[in-house]
């Protein structure tokens, strides 16, 4: 399991990613619904102020600093720079919850902001198209790895061993990064230059139907579509899907496999909670 994930637009939205203690958003009924696990989240990103992402939040501080868990354990919430609702929210939080156990620490990020993560990743901010005057982000987890220089692809076993037992290791190789997972937020497309090489794709997907959609803020699936005809994550993971689909879904995910066969789809239904 890495992904634990509740979606459904205009109610709620959190993703938690395990592997590196992370929660994305966090709407309404995510304590109840996380229990003990949200002690073992140590970051925090927030995409964008709306309710939906962020009504859950108070909840998971209260909880944290008052359930049977480690309540000392720090916590690191990130937020859009300047992003005044959160802002005042975060200040409310602070006001109600005065006596905390553990030390929180909070803080403003923009596009193209890093945050060090551990095991040699860290998370990359870029900025999203969503609602006008709204600063609304998008996530990026990038692996820091190494690699066999070019320029010895073509020795033996040996001959490597006994370049490193001279030179020592770090002669043979070089650094490179890989996208593991980028997730769009609320947002129109991310664009296919942003999420290139990524194994993971978690990108919104409110309407199913391109003519339910009246204001462009949100992600159809002819949108995801044409998207996945220029780049191919191997895992794409859609949420954010309006209940008015619920019926729709289980259809979606048989056609999308069909349609584009070396690509895992998963739908986050809106009713339940995923597992991924
Ligand atoms: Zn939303
Ligand atoms: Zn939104």
């Amino acid at each position: 399991m890495e992904f634990i994930i509740r979606s459904k637009a205009l109610y709620s939205t959190w993703i938690y990613y395990k592997p590196d203690r992370l929660l994305f958003d966090v709407g309404e009924g995510i304590s109840a619904a996380l229990g003990n696990k949200i002690y073992s989240i140590e970051k925090i990103f927030l995409s964008h102020s709306h309710v939906d992402h962020i009504a859950g939040l108070w909840g998971f501080i209260n909880t944290r600093n008052n359930a049977m868990g480690s309540r000392e354990k720090d916590l690191e919430i990130y937020y859009p720079k300047n992003s005044k609702n959160i802002t005042e929210y975060l200040n409310f939080i602070k006001s109600m919850n005065r006596h905390l156990r553990f030390n929180l620490s909070i803080n403003e990020i923009e596009h193209n902001d890093i945050v060090e993560l551990k095991n040699n990743r860290y998370l990359k901010v870029f900025k999203t198209r969503h609602t006008p005057g709204e600063k609304s982000l998008g996530f990026q987890i990038i692996e820091k790895r190494k690699k066999l220089k070019k320029e010895f692809s073509n020795l033996s076993g040996d001959e490597i061993k006994k370049l490193v037992q001279e030179y020592g290791k770090d002669y043979i190789v070089e650094d490179y990064t890989k996208k593991i997972i980028t997730i769009s937020g609320d947002s129109l497309p991310i664009s296919p230059d942003i999420i290139e090489d990524s194994d993971i794709l978690l990108h919104e997907c409110t309407f199913i139907k391109e003519s339910d959609r009246k204001l462009r803020n949100h992600t159809s699936l002819d949108e995801i579509k044409e998207l996945l005809n220029q780049i191919s994550p191997k895992k794409v993971i859609l949420y954010h899907v309006s209940s008015r689909y619920n019926r729709l879904i289980n259809k979606v995910l048989k056609d999308l496999t069909n349609e584009f066969e070396n690509i895992e789809f998963h739908i986050v239904h809106p009713e339940e909670i995923s597992i991924i």
